[in-house]
């Protein structure tokens, strides 16, 4: 009741907020606000005030900040799990040109030990180590650039190399599903101006999606992934799989924040990619396949 007391001894107007514990436990959050009324001798006679019930107020401010955070750091978060899940694939990608390497190594040390070394052949066999090793070093610069978080750059990016570098990437998770993959790519695509990483993310989040929606049909497991020069200047790109299809009932919500089916889901990974497109001037939307599966469509502006 200190509230109460020290305006009335200081006599001046009061605003607090209390929290009220019921006998059950449940919480009320309470603003109370009021000013002195003085009596004829010049003492505080009464106070004159409200009091909110500002339960539901407070709740839901709680609750907003929760959502905020939690954007926030599920926008790495996601991108780092799905990373982490692709550990293994990405290990055997590494250790591929590593291995060649070493047998490109004996190779050339063969070559050079025997009676009379064959310079020529030990020569070529040292050009592919180091084609190897460049190619190590290439796949680990992709990754490093996949994990960091920071500012969005613009250049003139080839969608179609990201493409590519994303199915390279995923080559071992779509081969543990048995998913072939399929690339048509237009040759005369026009570049967009945009930020690499994040396209890549895009692509990461859309194809991965896919596989995961192929993981338990029966039937052919098909990723195919275009990319076309279209009207307006834009360029028009798809993801289409013969996955499970768009969940019924709730196709308009996939692109919700934290709109999952997936046992293990974030829900982030549309509305991110979504948030991407759109940031580059582009479009994402999905439609079913009239056979069976989705596609996710996409378009991006052209680089000036
Ligand atoms: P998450 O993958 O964590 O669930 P997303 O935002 O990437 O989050 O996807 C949201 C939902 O959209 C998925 O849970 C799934 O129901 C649906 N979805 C996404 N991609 C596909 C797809 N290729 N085929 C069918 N449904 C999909």
């Amino acid at each position: 009741m200190q509230d109460f007391e020290n305006p009335s001894r200081a006599r001046t107007d009061f605003d607090a907020h209390f929290r009220i514990v019921h006998p059950d436990g449940t919480t009320k959050f309470v603003y109370g606000t009021g000013h002195p009324v003085f009596n004829a001798s010049g003492d505080v006679g009464e106070f004159v005030g409200s009091v909110m019930d500002v339960t539901d107020r407070k709740r839901a401010e709680e609750e907003r900040e929760r959502l905020r955070q939690a954007q926030a750091d599920l926008a790495h978060v996601n991108r780092v799990t799905t990373m982490g899940e692709l550990t293994a694939s990405l290990a055997h990608e590494v250790n591929q040109p590593i291995a060649a390497a070493v047998t490109n190594a004996n190779t050339c040390v063969r070559w050079l030990t025997r009676d009379r070394p064959d310079l020529e052949e030990a020569r070529e066999a040292a050009t592919r180590i180091v084609k190897d090793g460049t190619r190590a070093a290439e796949i680990i610069k992709r990754i490093r650039l996949l994990f960091q978080k920071g500012t969005p750059e613009r250049e003139l990016v080839d969608v179609n190399e990201v493409i590519r570098e994303m199915i390279v990437l995923l080559d071992g998770e779509a081969a543990r599903y048995a998913v072939s993959v399929r690339a048509e790519l237009a040759a005369d695509l026009p570049q967009v101006m945009g930020d690499r990483v994040q396209l890549q993310q895009v692509f990461m989040n859309l194809m991965l999606n896919s596989i995961e929606a192929m993981k338990d049909v029966d039937t052919t497991r098909e990723l195919a992934v275009k990319s076309q020069p279209a009207e307006n200047e834009r360029i028009l790109l798809s993801v289409s799989d013969t996955g499970v299809g768009l969940p019924p009932q709730y196709a308009d919500q996939i692109f919700n924040a934290f709109f999952t089916t997936k046992g293990q889901g974030t829900g982030m990974g549309l509305s991110i990619s979504r948030t991407i497109v759109e940031s580059h001037g582009g479009d994402l939307w999905a439609t079913e396949n009239p056979g069976r599966g989705a596609t996710f469509h996409l378009t991006l502006p052209r680089g000036a």
